[in-house]
């Protein structure tokens, strides 16, 4: 008898529930007419922001490639002749596989990749969710107006090589540990 009286106050509950709707207010938003205002933190498009100089944020450290769970991130790092300094050759994310969960923001040490409100960005053919540097590199800083990377690191200064400043010590040679 318990358990015939459970279900029938699990269904009275239940359409109780949707009477109670039959009097509300209906909340149509009127889409694409009108667009709801996303809050700053919401998680969609991805970019790669520039420093307050100007220059490419990011060093093609690879880290977001590394923590990104469905491994939709992929670059080729290149260094600057003139000061060393790393940049990604080519930058590529599939946006077709990207679940948008902002691990890749939280481990770039440049603040270069972030996450945007932008969400309208839907495609017809897959691939065109293949976003590549040029289309994911924008001319502003972002969520981060202030930071730039190399102002807490240096870059080479043209005054010697590694090893060669004063006290510092030879480079560690890792292959002289292989067998
Ligand atoms: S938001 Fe998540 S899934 Fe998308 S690129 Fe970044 S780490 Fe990968
Ligand atoms: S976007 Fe950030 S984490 Fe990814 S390679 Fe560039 S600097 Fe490293």
């Amino acid at each position: 008898m318990g358990d015939v009286w459970e279900a029938v106050k699990a269904v009275g509950t239940g359409f109780a529930t949707t009477f109670m709707h039959l009097f509300r207010k209906p909340i149509t938003e009127q889409y694409p007419e009108y667009k709801r205002m996303m809050p700053v933190r919401a998680r969609a498009r991805i970019i790669l922001t520039r420093d307050p100089d100007g220059g490419e944020r990011c060093v093609a450290c690879s880290l977001c490639s590394a923590v990104c769970p469905v491994s939709c991130i992929s670059m080729e790092a290149g260094e600057r002749e003139e000061d060393g300094r790393r940049y990604a050759r080519w930058f590529r994310i599939n946006f077709a596989r990207c679940i948008y969960c902002g691990l890749c923001e939280e481990a770039c040490p440049t603040s270069a990749i972030q996450l945007t409100p932008e969400y309208e960005f839907a495609k017809r053919d897959i691939l065109d969710f293949v976003y590549e540097k040029e289309d994911l590199l924008v001319d502003h800083q972002g969520k981060d107006p202030e930071y730039n990377y190399y102002r807490h690191a240096g870059i080479v200064t043209g005054v010697g090589g590694k090893g060669e400043h004063i006290g510092e010590s030879e480079p560690v040679n890792i292959r002289s540990n292989l067998p």
